[in-house]
C-alpha cells in the first residue's frame, strides 16, 4: 500500500514562493513533481510583497498592538490596519480566533516558535542559491529603522528586547535621523531617530520567484498554468488525483497544499479546521530623486520598503477582508499618507505598479506545514506576513518528513491538524 511515505512523484497546488520551494526541495530528494497554478506564477501574494528576509522583524503577527490598530481601525480611516464593519461571520470568527492569541504570554509562546525559526530561515537560503537559484539575495548591512521620534522607536527596542529574552538574536545600534541620512538621502528631517540592524537580507519577489521557477523546470520539474484545483481526490494506493475546475485530472503519488490564502477549502476535507484569513496588503512602486540601496522600516507608519531594479517598492496596510475584493484606492492613499513626510525627492503622483495581494493569516500566526488526516495530503502555507523568508525552511521541512516519513521536530509546532 502507499502509504505517502517516499512519493516519487509529488503535485504541488500553488506556483508561489511557498510551493515552488517545496518542490525545489522535493528535487533535491530525487522526487519528480509538477507544480500547478490556477493562474501562473508568482501570481499570488509572492509578487507584490517587500522582500525582506528580515529575522530582526519575523515576529508572530497576534500581539497586542496589532489587536489596538485593528481595535482603532474601526474608527480611524488612516490606522494601517483596516477591519471592515461588515466583514461577515467568517471574517469575526477569524478575529475573535485572532484576538485570542494577541495576550502577551501567547505572543511570547509563539515569539519562540519564531527563533527557532529565524536561526534556520537564511541558511535555507543559502541551500537555494548555492544550489543554482540564479537571482540575487542581497545583505542590507545595515536595514534601516526610520522613526519620527525616539518615543516611537521605543516600540521596536521593546519588540527587540523581547525576541532577545525569548532566546532570540538581533544586532543593531541606535542612529539619529542625521546618521540615517548620511547613509540613505532619501530620509527626510522627519526622521530624527532610528536603527542600524545587521544581518538582514532582501530580495525582488517577482525576480527571484521566477528564478526559481526556473530552477525547478531545469531540473525536470513541470510548471502548469491555468489549473485551478477544486478538490485533491486520495485514491490510497494509488495516490492522490488533483482535480480542476474543467474536469481536468492530474494524478501523483502525493500532494502539496501550498495555495496561499486558498488552501482552506482544499485541505478542510483532510482534517485541517484552522481558517487561513486573507490580511490584505498594498504595495506600489516609485522613483525617488536618490535612489536608496538598501531596504527601510517605517514602524510609525508600519511600511516598509525595498529597493527593487531601478525602482522603490513601497509596501504596507493589513487590510482584513475577502481575497477577491477590488484594490481599495484609499488604502494606497493611506500608505502615502503615512510615509510621505518621512522621504524627500519622492513624487507619489507618478507611482506605479499599485498591487493588492493577500498574507495567508493564521489565527496563532504560526504556518501549517506537515501532513494532513491523509499521509497523502501535506499543507504548506498560512505563513501570513513572513511567506518569503520562511519559504525556503519551510519546503526543506517538508521534503524532509514526505521523503522519510519522520518529522522534524521544529514542524511540531505547525501541525495542520492542530
Ligand atoms: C504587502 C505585503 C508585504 C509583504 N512583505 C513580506 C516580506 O517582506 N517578507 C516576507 O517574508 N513576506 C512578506 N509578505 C508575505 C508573503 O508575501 C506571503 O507570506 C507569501 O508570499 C505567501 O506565499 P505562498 O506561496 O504561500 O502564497 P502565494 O504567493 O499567494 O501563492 C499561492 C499561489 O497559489 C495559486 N492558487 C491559489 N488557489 C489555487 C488553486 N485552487 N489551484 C491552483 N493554484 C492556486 C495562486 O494563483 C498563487 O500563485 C508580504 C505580503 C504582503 C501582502
Amino acid at each position: 500500500m502507499n502509504t505517502g511515505r517516499e512519493p516519487e512523484h509529488v503535485a504541488v497546488v500553488g506556483a508561489g514562493m511557498v510551493g515552488l520551494c517545496a518542490a525545489w526541495f522535493l528535487q533535491e530528494r530525487g522526487v519528480r513533481v509538477t507544480v500547478v497554478d490556477r493562474s501562473q506564477t508568482a501570481a499570488g501574494a509572492s509578487w507584490g510583497n517587500a522582500g525582506l528576509l528580515a529575522p530582526a522583524f519575523t515576529l508572530p503577527l497576534p500581539e497586542p498592538a496589532i489587536l489596538r490598530s485593528g481595535t482603532a481601525s474601526l474608527l480611524d480611516r488612516s490606522s494601517p490596519v483596516s477591519v471592515p464593519l461588515m466583514g461577515g461571520r467568517q471574517l469575526w470568527a477569524f478575529l475573535a480566533a485572532f484576538a485570542r492569541n494577541c495576550t502577551p504570554a501567547r505572543w511570547r509562546r509563539a515569539m519562540a516558535v519564531f527563533n527557532e525559526l529565524n536561526r534556520l530561515s537564511l541558511d535555507a537560503y543559502d541551500l537555494l542559491t548555492d544550489g543554482g537559484v540564479g537571482a540575487p539575495v542581497k545583505r542590507a548591512d545595515p536595514f534601516l529603522v526610520a522613526c519620527s521620534s525616539s518615543a516611537e522607536r521605543k516600540h521596536v527596542l521593546a519588540e527587540f528586547a523581547a525576541v532577545r529574552a525569548g532566546g532570540g538574536e538581533v544586532s543593531y545600534e541606535l542612529a539619529t535621523g542625521a546618521e540615517l541620512r548620511a547613509l540613505e538621502p532619501v530620509l527626510s528631517a522627519e526622521v530624527r531617530a532610528g536603527l542600524r540592524v545587521h544581518g538582514q537580507r532582501f530580495l525582488n519577489p517577482p525576480e527571484f520567484v521566477h528564478a526559481l521557477a526556473g530552477a525547478v523546470r531545469d531540473r525536470g520539474g513541470e510548471i502548469v498554468d491555468g489549473f485551478d484545483a477544486v478538490r485533491v481526490q486520495d485514491l490510497r494506493t494509488d495516490g492522490v488525483d488533483l482535480v480542476a475546475v474543467g474536469g481536468e485530472r492530474l494524478r501523483a503519488d502525493a500532494a502539496v497544499l501550498a495555495n496561499g490564502v486558498r488552501v482552506g477549502a482544499l485541505a478542510r476535507p483532510f482534517g485541517v479546521r484552522t481558517r487561513v484569513q486573507a490580511g490584505r496588503g498594498y504595495s506600489f512602486s516609485v522613483l525617488p530623486q536618490e535612489m536608496p540601496t538598501r531596504p527601510m522600516y517605517f514602524p510609525g507608519a508600519r511600511v516598509a520598503c525595498n529597493p527593487l531594479g531601478d525602482r522603490f517598492r513601497i509596501t504596507g496596510m493589513m487590510e482584513f477582508q475577502r481575497d477577491d475584493a477590488p484594490l481599495d484606492p484609499r488604502r494606497i492613499r493611506t500608505i502615502i499618507d503615512a510615509v510621505r513626510p518621512m522621504l524627500s525627492g519622492v513624487d507619489f503622483t507618478a507611482r506605479r505598479e499599485e498591487w493588492v495581494g493577500s498574507r495567508p493569516c493564521t489565527p496563532d500566526g504560526l504556518p501549517l506545514i506537515g501532513r494532513t488526516s491523509s499521509p497523502r495530503v501535506h499543507v504548506a502555507g498560512g505563513h501570513g506576513m513572513w511567506g518569503i523568508v520562511l519559504g525556503p525552511l519551510t519546503g526543506r521541512l517538508l521534503a524532509e518528513s514526505m521523503t522519510t516519513g519522520r518529522t522534524p521536530a521544529l514542524m511540531r509546532h505547525f501541525d495542520p491538524l492542530r
